[in-house]
């Protein structure tokens, strides 16, 4: 078997606590990624999340619940799928670390480490945040604390016999795939961070700890793995490995690893020095999404705490919220939610542009057609415009360039609204130019379903209200190819006008 599947993954998410808008962000990204996969490549994508459940924090937040770690984790994860239903996340696996298949497979590779000599005994010494579950060089504390900005607490001295992996073996190697896959790590800001820290050289890496009990075994006993080198195998333990080498042969290496910034190190640096030292390849893309920063920290009523994605969608919906984050900023750049910003996307873009296009389109056709779609016009003034369209939604997505790919659509959304205030076909109906109105009606029809087809991997329950209400079936844009041609719209096809797709939200609603 060979690589037949495309493979997304998000970060494996701690169950320290729920979802906020930026664990959204990367989801969604993801779920765009892997819907647009799916029908372009005949079904054959596969999209991972899943839950970090290991690890000293998870253990003391359980504790402080009076709960099991266990117990604590299954109501958390409970919520996070719960929140990915909501935002019409359809991912096709989510891993949890505490799966008795990842705990075996992580054993095994952990025992294949060892048996390589790539794992050996040794002792460990350092400033350690609990915290975050890392190990600080000296150099790197400021004021004698943790450096993580989200984070900033004390650090305590930790002394302990553990367990290396021996990462400076594979530091040349690490250099060399640097630099000669420039685009492995995105954005360039990232891969220069990241190759900074290969230049400046590299330790082994301390892989076990005797004092952390909620984890997975050492397969030879006295302590666990560490967290980190548990979740981070779950990509490839997920695909099956080791035991199902057929699963991994279809999936491996990842297309795509979408992380956050704060998480570069360990998925450019220490992840494929552990594929390296297993001898499998590694993944195509590293993206490191930008953090988002939201105005204002306490949001009107309505629109609630604006970092709680539930709480937006309640204002906006989801199609809104989905919109609003990948149209804001390129994709690995930080930006700045604020409401203000999320009611101007969702009045102009969605509800003008888009809303007032289907809903005035398909009442004309209502209106003066019965809602049948007319005859095919001989020559087409929109075809070729529409024709290069897809091609340039793939080149956008294929390197991530969300904000890129709505703009182009946009640009024909706006192309349809000029189409409909040229031809007018209020005039030609009064006017009894039955043949110009069924060209017009037709055309507008034709890229609407374009449209619905184009926006489906970004705005899944939109695209199907478009979809359904032009009386077309399946999933839109399924048979990528064969459905975007121009003038598969079927005339005599029956429509009918869809309930408002974006109901305007006024500042002082949003407002409270
Ligand atoms: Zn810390």
């Amino acid at each position: 078997m060979q690589k037949d599947t495309y493979y997304v993954t998000t970060p494996l998410y701690y169950t320290n606590g729920t979802p906020h808008i930026g664990h959204a962000y990367s989801t969604i990204a993801a779920d765009v990624l892997a819907r647009f996969h799916r029908v372009t490549g005949n079904g054959r994508a596969h999209f991972l999340t899943g839950t970090d459940e290991h690890g000293q924090r998870i253990a003391d937040v359980a504790a402080a619940a009076q709960k099991t770690p266990k117990e604590f984790c299954d109501e958390i994860v409970g919520r996070w799928k719960e929140q990915w239903r909501e935002l019409d996340i359809a991912y096709d696996q989510f891993i949890r670390t505490t799966d008795p298949d990842h705990e075996a497979a992580v054993q095994r590779i952990f025992a294949m480490l060892r048996e390589r000599g790539d794992i050996g005994p040794g002792k460990y010494e350092g400033w350690y945040c609990r915290n975050d579950e890392t190990f600080w060089p000296a150099s790197k504390l400021i004021d004698g604390k943790c450096p993580n900005p989200e984070c900033g607490r004390p650090v305590e001295w930790v002394s302990e016999d553990a367990w290396f992996f021996k990462m400076s073996r594979y530091r040349d190697r690490l250099l060399d795939h640097f630099r000669s896959k420039p685009h492995w790590v995105r954005p360039q800001s990232a891969w220069n961070e990241m190759m900074a820290i290969l230049e400046s050289g590299l330790e082994d890496l301390c892989v076990s700890r005797t004092s952390v009990e909620w984890g997975i075994p050492l397969p030879q006993g006295g302590g666990t793995i560490y967290v980190w080198f548990d979740a981070i195998c779950n990509y490839i333990t997920a695909a099956g490995y080791p035991h199902d080498m057929v699963r991994v042969a279809r999936l491996w290496p990842a297309d795509v690893h979408l992380i956050g910034k704060e998480i570069l190190r360990f998925h450019t640096i220490i992840w494929p020095a552990i594929l390296m030292a297993l001898d499998l390849p590694l993944p195509e893309l590293v993206f490191a999404n930008g953090w988002i920063t939201t105005q204002g920290r306490k949001m009107s009523k309505s629109v609630g705490n604006i970092t709680r994605p539930g709480e937006l969608i309640d204002v906006f919906s989801v199609d809104s919220v989905r919109y609003a984050l990948l149209s804001q900023a390129p994709f690995g750049s930080d930006f700045t939610l604020s409401e203000e910003g999320l009611v101007r996307r969702h009045n102009a873009d969605l509800a003008n542009d888009l809303g007032n296009l289907v809903q005035r389109s398909l009442s004309m056709l209502a209106r003066y057609r019965q809602g049948a779609v007319p005859g095919r016009p001989q020559r087409s003034g929109l075809a070729a415009g529409f024709e290069t369209l897809p091609a340039s939604v793939k080149s956008a997505l294929d390197v991530l360039d969300f904000r890129g790919c709505l703009a182009t659509i946009w640009e024909s959304v706006g192309v349809l609204n000029r189409y409909v205030e040229e031809t007018k076909p209020w005039v030609l109906d009064k006017s009894g130019d039955a043949a110009a109105l069924d060209a017009a009606l037709y055309e507008v029809c034709e890229g609407i379903r374009w449209i619905a087809a184009l926006i489906y991997p970004f705005m899944p329950t939109t695209a199907g209200a478009i979809w359904q209400a032009l009386g077309q079936e399946g999933v839109p844009g399924q048979m990528w190819e064969e459905s975007l041609r121009w003038g598969v719209l079927l005339p005599q096809t029956i429509t009918n006008v869809p309930a408002p797709l974006f109901p305007r939200i006024e500042a002082a609603a949003a407002a409270g």
